[in-house]
């Protein structure tokens, strides 16, 4: 019986892995969703989250008051310097996330729904089917926002974790590493990032996803969706683009404890020694404070950004970023288990 169930959900997982592949009109829907990606309220590409990036570089522009002149043209040098959006790192950026557009809409988006899918019904499951429990027919509403922010908490933790995982594992660092490399920041750079690492994190995530279904589901009777109007992410409207960026947007000092700015993620990317190591979290700074990753700055700091002892040349082309992870991380993985062969084992034999 269990194994029927197993074999079952395996089934519509892979069924829902490869739905673009599974008709001619499948596959053309899912292509046809990237150029639709600017008007995608799911995707941080749409036009909402870009045009609030933009006015609020705009409002720290007028602020800096470096420059009297407020013309267009003055922003337009401040906002998208030439040094940085035509830097190889950058035309890099956009090779790679061009690929890497039609990838998400063609496998990533329904591998992510069958391993949520999976969740859902893993903790579904567990919850209905292994206890006798009786979900109450009613919530209260203070009640069912106060569990859904747990939720959100639980899911930041989580991501929080993964990513100091992903520094500190050699084999997992191998695929963040491609994160990493950009030599500058634009917004494009956020979008660098090895599959490996968005399925892992979609994976590790699962379980918290699918009882957070299970309990929408429920209680509440659908999806809800907080911090958001209309299907558009608040947080998204907060210069979520100048994460990636050499614009320093800061928050007030007794916010950056609480919230990560979206200068703090600049900082993360930095090389200066002070940086490395800080500010593993997604949205909130909580998980830094209190696990002693935090940094906050004090006053304006001239970053450089990128991997501080890498060979910028195995970052040069989209198909390193793609394919070099997979041989470096298999070598960190063999490294240690050579180490663990009986001394009489000629290593030759494991290559
Ligand atoms: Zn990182
Ligand atoms: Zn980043």
């Amino acid at each position: 019986m269990l194994i029927d169930n197993v074999t079952w959900f395996l089934e519509r997982v892979v069924e829902y892995s490869f739905s673009s592949f599974m008709s001619w009109d499948a596959f053309v829907a899912a292509i046809g969703k990237v150029p639709r990606v600017f008007t995608d309220f799911s995707h941080g590409f749409a036009w909402p989250y870009l045009l609030s990036s933009v006015l609020v570089a705009w409002i720290l522009y007028v602020l800096a008051k470096r420059r009297r002149e407020t013309d267009v043209a003055w922003f337009r040098e401040f906002a998208f310097p030439g040094r940085l959006y035509r830097h190889p790192s950058t035309l890099l950026d956009c090779r790679f996330v061009a690929i890497d557009l039609f990838l998400y809409f063609l496998l990533y988006v329904p591998i992510i729904t069958g391993i949520n899918l999976l969740g859902y019904k893993v903790m579904g499951a567990m919850i209905f089917g292994l206890t006798s429990w009786e979900p109450p027919s009613t919530l209260a509403p203070a009640l069912a926002v106060g569990v859904a922010i747990g939720f959100l908490m639980l899911h930041d933790f989580i991501n929080y974790w993964l990513h100091v995982l992903f520094h500190k594992i050699p084999a997992l660092w191998a695929f963040h590493q491609v994160h990493h490399s950009a030599e500058v920041l634009t917004p494009v750079t956020a979008y660098r990032v090895h599959p490996v690492e968005l399925i892992g994190f979609a994976v590790c995530n699962a379980p918290v996803v699918g009882l957070a279904a299970v309990f929408y589901q429920n209680f509440v009777g659908g999806e809800v969706q907080l911090l958001s109007i209309f299907g558009i992410s608040i947080l998204g409207l907060l210069g979520s683009h100048l994460r990636h960026s050499h614009i320093l947007f800061c928050f007030p000092h007794s916010l950056s404890r609480i919230v990560l700015s979206p200068a703090q993620h600049v900082i993360h990317h930095s090389i200066d020694t002070q940086h490395w190591n800080k500010n593993f979290g997604v949205k909130l700074a909580i998980w830094d404070a209190l696990f002693g990753t935090l940094y906050v700055p004090r006053e304006p700091e001239t970053l450089q950004v990128g991997l501080p002892d890498a060979d910028p040349r195995e970052f040069s082309t989209v198909r390193q970023l793609y394919f070099l992870p997979f041989k470096k991380s298999v070598k960190e993985c063999i490294g240690p288990a050579r180490k663990l062969l009986p001394a009489g084992l000629s290593q030759e034999r494991i290559r």
